[in-house]
């Protein structure tokens, strides 16, 4: 249908990227906007108009008609509002206008958001601010205008804000530290993310005939398929055709927004596939994943598919994650998490090390809570994921060197080794230096920390905030020390050791799946948070307080109203999942198993007779087994009504969160046992909706 495409001319064809930018602003105007985005600095309220004026023309040369600000409010998606750029000029005419005015201010009605409580104390007016460190894009015939949202008195409504907020925090403490290692030149330092995300894709026949994938995302019942992920076939497998012409239309709505898409595969469990961009900066990044999120759900249908974001779609076979791939780097692109050859002697690498290393110690809760929903809750812990545990794996090389620091002994920097694989025509390879530990929550994977527990649907802002303020703290405190002593390199190797033996502890290159490592963390006394509820009762303890207060990402007040939705969500999610069982459960399941037996019953009738003498027992057998099951079920059934009941009915959305923690869910499990008992004894036909099998092989 079309012409071959070249990645290089699709590539930011719908951004309003630097490049466009230079062409068409006056040289003024760039010169002065591009300081703005590198340095993180105050946007020249006088370019506004010059901006926007050359946005507009851009935007329509493309086929925009409508403009909109782009927010992150707290409901987890992104929001949007458009209006046309047409502006009457009397005499039934218009013009296309779009003012510097418009550009930098919006105003939404904030009142349908949530605020978890800064409403009652603020007005419902919302603001919505323009964010020139994101590139506006079109979409949809809108200029998509990526901004910061917050409430009328300043209170940030949303994840954006916080998270340019913690951007500032780690430049300014990074820019200390390489200051006094002598760097003069690095203006900004820069936190970059690169987010791998995983995801599900179904058949939509089986999707819409499923009233949990429909309402819930995922299924609430289903019993195993005959064949799992046991023969790992699936992993790296080849993919199916519509997958594949999925993937491809899915890179190229992508290349067009400037998102790197580079990497794609399937993923361990059947039906399960991966997507990897390209790193860049977090503040993006986020917008790019919210996008690659939007556009997998939405392309998957034109082939016939749905796109499935949460984090446990199918009981039993692995799940959906993020893997959150963080390092910081000069405006230059130097990492700063880079080894280099000799490690050992890279003092200013180890600082910034030991920096992370105390960071998410002492923030273990808040790295937790920032990878906690209720959909992630069935997902930690689980044979496949990391589990609730926060832990480092460094990998062997850097923690022999840390060992060496801690006890003080001599260190020889590791063999670089090469593997041939004994074929002269096959390059030799050089090996990595770490191997791969998929265990680790948190994972140094050779110039980058991998986060690995926050979940698949969930906006990554939150975990970057806590990274890029958390390490912030560390790099503070590490600055006000050293920039007061008199010798450095002593203070600086004493300080480098004594974070190394404070915080050992958060350290494991075991299996962290294993029953062994959550008693091991619990001798060493790390958090083990194994529910959402548990860990966001803590998000607001004084320590938390103190570090976002400190570095003014987020202000007692945000935090306590974040606190709120934190717990709101996760009971609204819960009580929607448990509603929709009791709904399949009556109207669903236990319709067609009781009309089973009765087709059991007419065949044992029939039979009878037919001759007296028939053997019924496998019909009788059936019946009976599936009779004692559907009682059981509707037993289930009353009881999560009735404690969905109490849950409805608690006004306090903290203490509703813990109901349904340890009333709701644990009814919700014990009903889904029944059903799934009962769908293994019902006739295929009989079965009202597609199973695990059908499901997970079907596409
Ligand atoms: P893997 O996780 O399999 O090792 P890659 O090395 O390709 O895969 O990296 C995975 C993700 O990490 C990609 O999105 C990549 O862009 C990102 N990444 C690579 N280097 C960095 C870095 N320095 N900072 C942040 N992210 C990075
Ligand atoms: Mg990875």
């Amino acid at each position: 249908m079309e012409k071959m495409t070249r990645v290089s001319d699709i590539f930011a064809s719908e951004v309003f990227s630097e490049d466009v930018m230079r062409e068409r602003l006056p040289k003024e105007v760039y010169k002065s906007l591009l300081n703005t985005i590198a340095r993180g600095g105050e946007l020249d309220a006088s370019i506004a108009d010059v901006v926007a004026g050359a946005m507009k023309d851009w935007a329509i040369e493309h086929g925009a008609t409508h403009f909109t600000h782009w927010f992150q409010p707290l409901t987890g998606v992104t929001a949007e509002k458009h209006d046309a750029f047409l502006s009457p000029v009397g005499n039934g005419k218009a013009i296309m206008e779009f003012s510097g005015k418009e550009l930098i201010r919006g105003e939404p009605d904030a009142s349908s958001f949530p605020s978890g409580g800064l409403r009652a104390t603020f007005e419902a007016r919302g603001y919505t601010a323009w964010d020139p460190a994101s590139y506006a894009f079109i979409k949809d015939g809108s200029l998509y205008i990526p901004t910061a949202f917050c409430s009328f008195g300043g209170e940030a409504l949303d994840t954006k804000t916080p998270l340019l907020r913690s951007m500032d925090a780690i430049s300014a403490e990074g820019l200390r530290i390489l200051r006094l290692f002598g760097d003069s030149e690095t203006k900004r330092v820069v936190s970059n993310v690169g987010a791998e995300q995983e995801y599900f894709l179904i058949d939509s026949e089986d999707f819409k005939k499923r009233r949990d994938l429909y309402f819930c995302g995922r299924t609430l019942f289903g019993a195993p398929a005959v064949k799992g992920q046991e023969l790992d076939d699936h992993y790296f497998g080849i993919l199916p055709t519509r997958v594949s012409a999925f993937m491809k239309e899915l890179d190229l709505e992508l290349w067009k927004l400037g998102i790197a898409s580079k990497t794609k595969h399937n993923e361990a469990a059947p039906a399960q596939h991966e997507l990897a961009p390209i790193f860049t900066s977090t503040n993006i990044a986020v917008d790019q994943n919210l996008l690659t999120m939007e556009y997998m759900r939405k392309l998957a249908p034109k082939f016939g598919m749905e796109c499935l974001l949460a984090e446990k779609p199918f009981e039993g076979i692995n799940g959906s994650g993020k893997h959150n791939n963080w390092s910081i780097s000069t405006d230059s692109g130097r990492n700063l998490l880079k080894p280099g050859k000799h490690p050992a002697e890279n003092k200013q690498f180890l600082l910034i090390l030991a920096a992370v290393i105390r960071a998410v110690d002492e923030y273990q809760d808040l790295l937790r809570i920032s990878a906690a929903t209720a959909g992630n809750d069935c997902r930690l812990g689980g044979h496949e994921a990391p589990p609730a545990i926060i832990s480092i794996f460094l990998g062997e090389e850097l923690e022999t060197l840390v060992n060496s620091i801690v006890d003080g002994s001599a260190y020889s920097d590791a063999e670089r080794k090469y593997m041939s694989l004994g074929i002269p025509s096959l390059p030799t390879i050089r090996k990595d230096t770490t191997d791969r530990n998929r265990t680790s929550p948190f994972a140094f994977t050779g110039n980058k920390f991998e986060f690995r527990m926050v979940g698949s649907s969930q906006n990554i802002a939150l975990a970057n905030i806590v990274i890029n303020t958390a390490v912030a703290e560390s790099l503070s405190i590490f600055a006000d020390a050293l920039e007061e002593t008199l010798d450095f390199d002593g203070t600086l190797d004493a300080l480098i050791a004594d974070t190394l033996r404070r915080h050992g502890r958060i350290l494991f290159s075991g299996n962290s799946y294993s029953q062994e490592w959550e008693a091991e963390a619990a001798r060493r006394g790390l958090s083990n948070f194994k529910t959402a509820p548990e860990a966001y009762a803590h998000f607001t303890d004084e320590k938390n307080i103190a570090l976002f207060g400190k570095f003014g990402v987020m202000s007692e007040t945000e935090m306590r109203s974040r606190r709120e939705i934190f717990f709101e969500s996760y009971r609204k999610i819960k009580n929607i999942e448990a509603r929709v069982m009791l709904e399949m459960t009556v109207r669903d399941i236990i319709p067609a198993v009781s009309k089973y037996i009765g087709s059991l019953t007419d065949s044992i009738n029939s039979r009878l007779t037919f001759s007296k003498t028939a053997n019924i027992s496998a019909e009788r057998d059936i019946i009976e087994k599936l009779s004692n099951l559907l009682s059981a079920t509707y037993e289930a059934y009353n009881a999560l009504e009735l404690s969905e009941k109490v849950a409805i009915s608690k006004t306090d959305c903290e203490e509703a969160a813990f109901y349904y923690k340890s009333s709701v869910i644990p009814r919700m499990d014990a009903l889904r046992k029944c059903v799934d008992a009962m769908e293994v004894l019902t006739a295929r036909e009989y079965w009202p909706i597609p199973t695990y099998g059908d499901i997970t092989f079907r596409v």
